[in-house]
């Protein structure tokens, strides 16, 4: 006789993805425990405080727009909002929810091993000697972007001074700020040229004394194009979601930007220069996901638009030197994430502002007093603040140990064998275990809230059959698994975006084995992600075995 789990469903995560997920199951009727590695809800939000973290999605589309009440409810204070503002949304809709009950925070866990006789998983929490859960079904709601890593650079634990991983900010323990630290007249080194290191470099710029910034790659950055959102403004969004929400489903990631339906190469040199200039002025991603239709699948078409913002470079910042290092040479405008700015090409104009190319002269070690670099100059700061991004996409899920059927680790599986999922939601082998956002799902190139939602939606159906059919376990079919893999090698292999090295393609020189590019997302755009899952419901969801076999007669079409 097979023992009961102490739950229906685990989740793990307490940001935008996983608090929706658990409030989904708890309205379908499962026993759910949510688990938080934060003392509270927010995820990303709840931890990224540093100076100057907003949102680069325009902040009223990155939202819960399956909520009318929050959506009503909240008004944003800015297009793009600062990350205390973000966190203060989610502790809104948390409340809404009314989900802290359900979560144990301040937790982590360590391993979940999936006991094949009682068909349900074991997890442990890092805290020692807790007595394990037991849940039928177990989903991971990490985020792509929450395990930080640091460089490997010998020294980095050696430094006298303060020092912060922008992904890992000390807390205001009074508000959703980051902690109170004065940085006026310090002298302070950011490394790393990311998203995360332009928002920090543009807000110390501002106060320190000095500001090394050491940059091993640049990156290609446009202006945000921020302002305030007026009372007006707002009553106009709150008019306007259902039709914003539609435009967005209709576009490749969810956010709100269409390609121009035009090849570049075909339009005139002055008009496409205007549009350029337009685009780049923003908001948000206009000049990324708003230009011609083929400039990330054309290298031709990619070099004009790249040769553009090039220009754009060398027109705000005043040396043409340090112009020239903070221009990429080794991919094209678009292919990698694009940080977004507000003056920051400027700050290199000032003259506490110093570039270190680390291309010139690596970083050799950190030591109690500084950071030096081959040619032996140590440059002694007061502050060390380490953008140097995420283990993205499957960071989080490597930090656990988590055994499947054959008592292989998912770690050991894709080392092994490389990284395989069925829809990015399931892996082979590790019944009733769902990676939300996970690797190659269509929700990682995409704005999160929205994208994640539309994927839980989505699973609702999945795991009401579950529920009304009593079913034990689904797993996903090795055949379906390798044609997904397929698929989004395919589509990866169509675009600039799988044939350049990003966090998107899985390249981290920081961590050992993440050296080479992998398929680690759904390049088809959300639309078509959404039209394959719709597809596959209706098609009594292929490529699920439940209770070890095909679904015969289990669903009403969608
Ligand atoms: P990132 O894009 O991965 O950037 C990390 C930076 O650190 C890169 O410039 C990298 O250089 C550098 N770096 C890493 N290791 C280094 C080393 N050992 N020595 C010297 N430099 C090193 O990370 P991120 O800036 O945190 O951004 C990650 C993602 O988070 C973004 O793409 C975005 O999706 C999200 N994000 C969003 C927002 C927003 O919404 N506004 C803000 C921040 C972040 P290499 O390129 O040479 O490795």
């Amino acid at each position: 006789m097979s023992k009961q789990p102490d739950f229906d469903a685990v989740v793990i995560g307490a940001g935008i993805t996983g608090m929706y997920q658990l409030y989904k199951l708890r309205e379908q009727g499962f026993k759910v425990k949510g688990i938080e590695g934060a003392p509270d809800v927010g995820g990303a939000w709840f931890w990224n405080r540093y100076p100057g973290c907003r949102v680069d999605s325009e902040s009223h589309t990155y939202s819960y727009f399956w909520s009318d009440e929050l959506k009503q409810k909240f008004n944003w204070t800015e297009r793009f909002a600062g990350q205390p503002e973000v966190l203060t949304y989610l502790q809104t809709a948390a409340d809404l929810m009314d989900i802290r009950k359900d979560y144990i925070f301040n937790q982590r866990v360590k391993t979940a091993r999936w006991d094949d006789e009682n068909k349900y998983w074991v997890i442990q929490l890092e805290e020692g000697g807790s007595t394990p859960i037991t849940s039928r079904f177990f989903f991971s709601a990490m985020g792509p972007l929450s395990a930080p890593q640091m460089p490997n650079v010998p020294g980095v634990y050696t430094f006298e001074g303060d020092w912060w991983h922008t992904g890992r900010w000390p807390r205001d323990p009074d508000s959703n700020h980051g902690a109170k630290i004065d940085f006026t007249g310090k002298r302070v080194a950011v490394v790393g040229t990311g998203a995360s290191g332009v928002q920090v470099i543009q807000e110390m710029s501002k106060v320190a004394k000095e500001l090394f910034v050491f940059q091993r790659s640049p990156n290609w950055t446009n202006p945000l194009g921020n302002a305030p959102v007026s009372q007006e403004e707002m009553d106009e969004i709150k008019r306007n979601y259902n039709k914003l929400n539609e435009f967005c489903d209709t576009t490749l990631s969810g956010f709100p930007h269409k390609w121009i339906d035009r090849d570049t190469l075909d339009v005139p040199e002055e008009e496409r220069d205007a549009t350029f200039e337009d685009l780049y002025k923003g908001p948000g991603f206009r000049l990324w996901l708003g230009n011609y239709h083929d400039y990330l699948e054309n290298p031709e078409a990619n070099k004009v638009v790249t040769e553009f913002v090039a220009r754009k470079i060398r027109e705000r910042v005043k040396d043409p030197v340090t112009a020239e290092k903070l221009t990429p040479r080794d991919h094209g405008y678009g292919t990698r994430r694009v940080p977004m700015d507000t003056k920051y090409y400027e700050c290199y104009n000032q003259d506490n502002v110093h570039l270190v190319d680390l291309r010139e002269t690596p970083m050799e070690q950190v030591e109690a007093t500084g950071i030096r670099t081959s040619d032996g100059k140590l440059y002694e700061v007061d502050v060390i603040v380490y953008a140097t991004g995420f283990y993205a996409i499957r960071g989080s899920l490597s930090r656990i140990e988590i055994y499947g059927k054959d008592g292989r680790s998912l770690n050991q599986v894709w080392r092994d064998e490389g990284v395989k999922t069925y829809l990015g939601l399931m892996v082979d082998g590790f019944p009733n275990f769902f990676t939300l956002v996970g690797p190659q799902n269509g929700t990682v190139f995409c704005n999160i809230p929205r994208c994640s939602a539309t994927a839980i939606d989505w699973n609702e159906g999945l795991m009401q059959n579950v529920f009304d059919m009593n079913i034990k376990t689904i797993e996903a079919d090795p055949t379906a698994q390798n044609e997904w893999n397929h698929l989004c090698e395919e589509k990866l292999a169509k675009g600039l975006l799988g044939k350049t090295d990003s966090w998107f393609t899985g390249v981290n020189k920081n961590v050992a084995g993440a050296q080479k590019r992998e398929v680690l997302f759904y390049a088809g755009g959300i639309p078509e992600f959404k039209e394959l899952c719709v597809d596959i419901q209706n098609d009594n969801w292929r490529g699920f075995l439940f209770d070890g076999a095909p679904a015969a007669k289990l669903t009403e079409p969608a």
